[in-house]
């Protein structure tokens, strides 16, 4: 379960490795956070929603923060740059983005970034939008908000659960269906002029062959662990902070604004846990010059153990097992009134090894 990374090996990844030393011998701070939101409406359900005031709230402190919104690939190209110049270093650049395609997006959140001339990416499960669901945005919508700054991008065909194998279905059956669910969702976007290689995968989940999927059809992939994009970042599985429910308040919505990728290397390993329900997270920094004594991590129970196995190497030891479901740790280290910030999903069966039901 513990390693350096599930793409190890690959001429991508070691480019990225590179890219990592370079940025940090350097003392500027190449930082892009992504915004991950729903509904913007308050009679749909609180944990995929945020209150319409509460999201112009969000909108007002980006830019009394002084952070520059960009496009989405663009936030990815500059924060992914390890190359250093004058016009890098401490650029405070954020992306709006939301899942699914609900009717508030167009009704309450569009006139607002629309005003602010504000760009955003929608990622759509083609198929919601194809059934006409009332719930959901309409092509034309879609069409509109795309001439207006909307990037409209891929979340599927049918907001499938990705990682879950039909009965005993053989991998390259599997690897065709969800295959057919990516280029379903594309060319259904492109028929409509909607054309983007970014990718969002469904609740988050992903495992290795998911990962690689994603990656052998050439898009970019997001999930929905929280945490800043940097150059080390995995292109595959870039984080994003989910914004609903408990999760608006306003100063934790600052720090997550001001928050940088993690310096550590390739730290994703398989989320899907089946023996051991208390997995270890290694931790391997980049740097040997960080204060790690100020190291906090959070997973189920409250604050974890952590031991330092080297001045660079750090496990994490959760106070309980992770639920049935979705689980995430969280861990952040302070860096002046900025906080570095990670975030490692885990899935685990029910115990008949059965799926679980979505809420
Ligand atoms: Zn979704």
């Amino acid at each position: 379960m513990l390693g350096s990374g599930i793409l190890h090996g690959t001429t991508f990844q070691k480019k990225l490795v590179v890219g990592a030393l370079i940025c940090c011998l350097t003392t500027h701070v190449d930082a892009g956070v992504v915004l991950l939101y729903h509904h913007v409406d308050e009679a749909t359900p609180a944990i995929t929603s945020i209150a319409p005031d509460q999201f112009n709230r969000h909108l007002d402190i980006i830019e009394a923060e002084g952070f520059t919104v960009l496009p989405l690939d663009e936030l990815v190209k500059r924060s992914m740059d390890a190359s250093s110049g004058p016009e890098k270093g401490d650029e405070k650049i954020v992306a709006i983005t939301f899942d699914d395609a609900y009717r508030s997006i167009y009704t309450t959140a569009f006139p607002n970034l629309q005003a602010r001339g504000w760009p955003f990416t929608i990622f759509v499960a083609t198929r919601l939008i194809e059934e006409k669901n009332p719930h959901y945005l309409t092509w034309a919508q879609l069409a509109e908000m795309s001439t207006h700054g909307a990037t409209i991008a891929n979340h599927t065909d049918s907001h499938t659960h990705m990682i879950r194998r039909l009965d005993a279905e053989m991998a390259d059956h599997w690897k065709g269906r969800m295959r057919g669910e990516l280029m379903t969702a594309k060319g259904l976007l492109a028929k409509h002029g909607l054309d983007s290689n970014l990718f969002a995968y469904p609740y988050g989940e992903y495992d290795e062959e998911t990962l690689n999927l994603v990656g052998d059809l050439g898009m970019i992939g997001f999930g929905q662990q929280s945490g800043a994009i940097g150059p080390h970042s995995n292109p595959l599985l870039l984080p994003r902070y989910p914004l609903a429910g408990v999760y608006v308040d306003e100063a934790a919505f600052r720090d997550k604004l001001r928050s940088l990728p993690f310096p550590v290397l390739h730290p994703e390993v398989e989320p899907m846990v089946s023996d051991n329900f208390k997995p270890l997270l290694e931790l391997s920094f980049i740097t040997d010059t960080l204060n790690l004594s100020r190291l906090t991590c959070y997973g189920p129970g409250g604050l974890m153990a952590l031991s330092e196995t080297s001045n660079t190497n750090v496990l994490a030891t959760p106070a309980e097992e992770v639920s049935v479901g979705r689980t995430r740790y969280n861990c952040t280290l302070p860096k002046g009134n900025r906080f570095y910030w990670f975030s490692q999903l885990w899935i685990r069966k029910q115990s008949d090894g059965s799926w679980y039901h979505e809420p």
